[in-house]
């Protein structure tokens, strides 16, 4: 037998008395069936409720409700109970007036943007956050969609009534609904936004439209079946906007600004990053020339190996310094090792001499369980963090060592 349903006629009904039909258990779980209810069901987009059934001097909590094909409102229960006992339902009042007021937007705004733009929504989907409604078009203005959210407002400040009425399918079709279900046998239940808005739908509404609050759209994006419009509506928008007011206004404080001087300062933020960085790497660039003539000049003979740990310097840093010793030289090998952030190894050579530095390099960082390569020419390897500068020296001069007895041969 198929559940009679409470809030079809009311959605506001969130206590009442019934009689359990079954008691099953459904994947496990205990599912009781009721010859009545108020409980929501997920359906058409909108989320179930939750609440409680009592019964004797139980409370057992109801954290799921859903449909089944037989017409059936099935109560995921903590607990099993009996078949024929007489229970007393109660909703989430919070979670329930919070669905209506998303439902109830979610059909202002779709009739606001067939209205205007006469764009239909073909899905509607509502998360624990935000809402989406996926819109049959191409393409949305940032316009467009603030003026379906202000048309919807305007019809919420006008509180018109919202009717729920009962009609068979063949009146329905001469009604011009905005949307018809696709299988339906019985009368349909439609409801009426007084003229603004007829479409069929079994989720729960609020009376009139000054309940729903507000709409807020929020992002668009454009999606498989056309554009997404999320939005919220009600105590969610002003729970969201507070949001927002907060995150904005603790950014401002970091910049001693007014919110609305946000992305003014951002922009200005990151170019003065941009210039300072490119005059760290000017600096950066001289030094590591500088350092290399003062290298140079302290050299032996050919080949020159120059070989250095630099404790305070980076892996870029001593890269650049590696091109500096090598580059427009004909004779300069240079083993460097730097320890700020990753210890990292950088061997190079003048182009034309017969080391390679790729594999000098691999077989070093074997030494210490670093991972790296590079060409006959120039390499370069990470090597572990606890790393330490008397190693790496070590390893150098073990490898200085190596090709001045290769350079003899
Ligand atoms: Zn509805």
């Amino acid at each position: 037998m198929p559940t009679n349903r409470l809030y079809y006629n009311d959605s506001f009904v969130y206590e009442f008395d019934a009689h359990v039909a079954e008691s099953l258990q459904i994947d496990g779980r205990q599912v009781i069936v009721l010859d009545r209810t108020a409980f929501y069901p997920t359906s058409g987009g909108q989320v179930h409720d939750t609440g409680q059934i009592l019964v004797d001097s139980r409370e057992i909590a109801v954290t799921e409700v859903a449909d089944d094909a037989q017409g059936r409102v099935l109560h995921y229960v903590a607990e099993p109970i009996a078949v024929n006992s007489v229970v007393h339902g109660q909703i989430d009042r919070e979670r329930r007036i919070d669905h209506i007021q998303q439902h109830t937007g979610q059909h202002v705004l779709s009739a606001a943007f067939i209205e205007l733009f006469n764009m239909p929504t073909v899905s509607f989907h509502m998360g624990a956050e935000t809402c989406t409604i996926d819109l049959d078009t191409a393409a949305l203005s940032s316009s467009q969609a603030q003026k379906a959210e202000r048309l919807a407002n305007e019809i919420i400040a006008q509180d018109r009534p919202v009717a729920i009425r009962f009609v068979p399918l063949e009146e329905a079709r001469q009604l011009g609904l905005r949307k018809l279900p696709p299988k339906q046998t019985g009368d349909l239940r439609l409801i009426d936004i007084q003229d603004f808005d007829l479409t069929a739908c079994g989720g729960t509404h609020v009376r009139a439209t000054g309940q729903i609050g507000c709409v807020l759209v929020r992002k668009t994006e454009k999606v498989k079946q056309g554009i997404r419009v999320e939005f919220v509506c009600g105590l969610r928008a002003v729970k969201l906007a507070r949001k927002d007011y907060t995150t904005l206004t603790e950014a401002a404080g970091l910049f001693s600004a007014h919110i609305h001087e946000l992305p003014q300062q951002i922009r200005k933020s990151i170019d003065d990053a941009k210039t300072a960085a490119k005059a760290q790497h000017r600096i950066l660039e001289e030094l590591a020339e500088f350092q290399a003539d003062r290298m140079l000049a302290e050299a032996s003979s050919a080949p020159r190996i120059i070989s250095a740990v630099l404790p305070e310097r980076d892996a870029s840093f001593i890269k650049l310094l590696a091109q500096k010793l090598t580059a427009g030289k004909s004779d300069v090998i240079a083993l460097l090792g730097s320890l700020s952030g990753q210890p990292t190894l950088v061997f190079a050579q003048s182009p034309g001499q017969k080391s390679n530095m790729g594999q000098l390099l691999k077989e070093a960082l074997v030494q210490l369980g670093g991972r790296g390569g590079g060409s006959a020419e120039l390499a370069q390897g990470g090597l572990p963090q606890s790393t330490e500068a008397s190693q790496i020296d070590s390893l150098l001069r073990v490898t200085a060592q190596r090709i001045k007895e290769s350079s003899r041969e």
